[in-house]
């Protein structure tokens, strides 16, 4: 490859490498931010998943690193070379799967900024500024979201960044663990954690990687909620059965089709029970920006522990989750060991937050940093009014596919995910997803539920507008047409 400005990567003659020039650094950076917005402004017009094949990308590359400095617009380009083919373009406006990962440009260049400080917080005094700003912005996201005001760090709370709800959840069952092994003294093996069967994947994970013996799948009723009375008898057969029930994890927005567990049954049956209350709100958590969406809440000032995932749909790019603790105590003293070289007078002040026992690792990035630009960057308002125009388009497309003679939704929208299937049967549920997908116009997830296929569409990407929706619905009423004979097998529930 030629390269266009040799000077760029040459070392200079006093032996410093051109990586560290930081008059290059200024130019490179502007081009990099100038590359970005012209990325994120041309997505409309790729495909929403780049097609490849595995090893594409792989090919691409050299075998070996590079011995001799490359100039950095050759990284450049190397962008649209190498990676962007190989891309699912998350931040596409045809964006429907999964839950989203919003971003944005204050995100973004929050990003940048905490890279270029460099800095590691895992105490206090490691740079009082990481801690101060994340204790007093997950203090701010309590006020924001209505949650209760003991959660805050001026209280017997407090809150944390974690990387993922996956993360927040595991912290809270070791937590729980650990408390019901002193109150008990049970071993991690005689505990058991309950979670409905919708719940996500990351309580059994958390929960085998805590050691505990059992995780048991609690029933759910006709909106794939958890049943009580299922949880307080499986609760009661354990407990016959020699078992102690230590923790239940209740979820606010399932990843299925974002359900909510009755939260104040549960916490009922937590407090006859001494169990700890894990919630995982990590998608519909960001909703409660929004005053009409927390009735979702009710009973949540009861609860031990809870999470929801700014990463997802708060416009916060990944990773930032976010975790309080209605009493800090119990995680710090399950969390906290102090080896000589991690004391210091402002942790022994007792007057600080040390976040490295809050979570598993000890060094910890300045993620607060993205988080508070994107809430001064938009402010609540215009937080809201981006995750109101989500559910107002996924409710109208709700009633859309009710109103499709080949369509039916399978579940309520509280959120902005759609939950329907094809009413020809499970084939032409399946088929409606890959022609869909494979337009490049749209992409959406495929699942099953109850034994039955359906098509879930998350709408949640920054950049989609009304117009990207009614494409979308277009795509889906033509593509439901096409499949509305039944199929040769008999699979036909219309
Ligand atoms: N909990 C729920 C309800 C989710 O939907 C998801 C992911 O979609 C997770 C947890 C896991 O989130 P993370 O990727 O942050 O670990």
């Amino acid at each position: 490859m030629a390269r266009s400005d040799p000077g760029d990567a040459s070392d200079s003659p006093g032996g410093e490498p051109a990586a560290l020039d930081l008059e290059a650094f200024r130019r490179h950076g502007h081009a990099l931010v100038d590359w970005i917005a012209d990325y994120l402004a041309g997505l409309d017009d790729r495909p929403v998943r780049e097609p490849v094949e595995p090893g594409d990308i792989r090919a691409r590359l050299p075998a070996a690193p590079p011995e001799r400095p490359e100039p950095f617009d050759e990284l450049l380009a190397d962008l649209d070379r190498v990676v962007v083919p190989g891309l699912s373009h998350w931040q596409h406006p045809g964006w429907y799967a999964y839950f989203p990962a919003m971003s944005s440009p204050p995100a973004v260049l929050g990003e940048l900024a905490a890279a270029g400080l460099g800095v590691q917080g895992m105490l206090w005094s490691t740079s009082p500024a990481v801690t101060e700003i994340e204790a007093h912005v997950l203090d701010w996201l309590v006020d924001a979201c209505g949650l209760p005001e003991h959660w805050k760090t001026t209280g017997p709370g407090g809150g944390v960044i974690q990387m993922s709800a996956s993360d927040s959840t595991h912290t809270a069952l070791v937590v729980a663990r650990e408390r019901t092994r002193r109150l008990t003294g049970a071993p991690a093996e005689s505990q058991v954690v309950y979670a409905s069967a919708e719940s996500h994947s990351s309580v059994t994970k958390g929960a085998r990687v805590a050691g505990f013996g059992e995780v048991r799948p609690v029933a759910v009723d006709a909106t794939f909620a958890l049943d009580p009375d299922a949880l307080a008898a499986a609760v009661e057969s354990d407990r016959r059965a020699g078992l102690v029930p230590s923790v239940v994890c209740s979820t606010i927005g399932t990843t299925g089709t974002t359900a909510v567990d009755p939260v104040a049954a549960v916490a009922e049956i937590a407090r006859t029970h001494d169990m700890w209350h894990h919630v995982d709100a990590a998608y519909a958590g960001s909703a409660m920006i929004c005053p009409e969406f927390r009735h979702h809440l009710a009973g949540v000032e009861a609860v031990d522990s809870y999470t929801f995932n700014p990463h997802k749909w708060l416009a916060t790019n990944f990773d930032c989750s976010v975790f309080w603790v209605a009493d800090r105590r119990p995680l710090i003293e399950t969390l906290s060991i102090v080896p000589p070289y991690l004391r210091d007078a402002a942790s022994a002040s007792g007057r600080v937050i040390d976040y490295r026992d809050w979570h598993v690792p000890l060094g910890r990035r300045f993620r607060a940093l993205k988080l508070w630009w994107v809430l001064r960057s938009f402010g609540l308002e215009g937080l809201r009014s981006l995750l109101r125009r989500h559910v107002g388009w996924a409710r109208d497309l709700a009633g859309r596919i009710d109103g499709h003679p080949h369509l039916e939704t399978i579940a309520p929208t509280p959120f902005a995910l759609v939950s329907f299937r094809h009413l020809a049967g499970d084939a032409a549920t399946r088929a409606l997803v890959e022609r869909i997908n494979a337009s490049g116009r749209a992409y959406l997830t495929g699942s099953e539920i109850d034994g039955r296929a359906y098509v879930r569409v998350s709408i949640g990407s920054t950049w989609t507008t009304a117009r990207h929706v009614d494409e979308l619905w277009e795509l889906i009423d033509t593509t439901a047409l096409s499949l509305a004979t039944p199929t040769a097998d008999g699979d036909d529930h219309a």
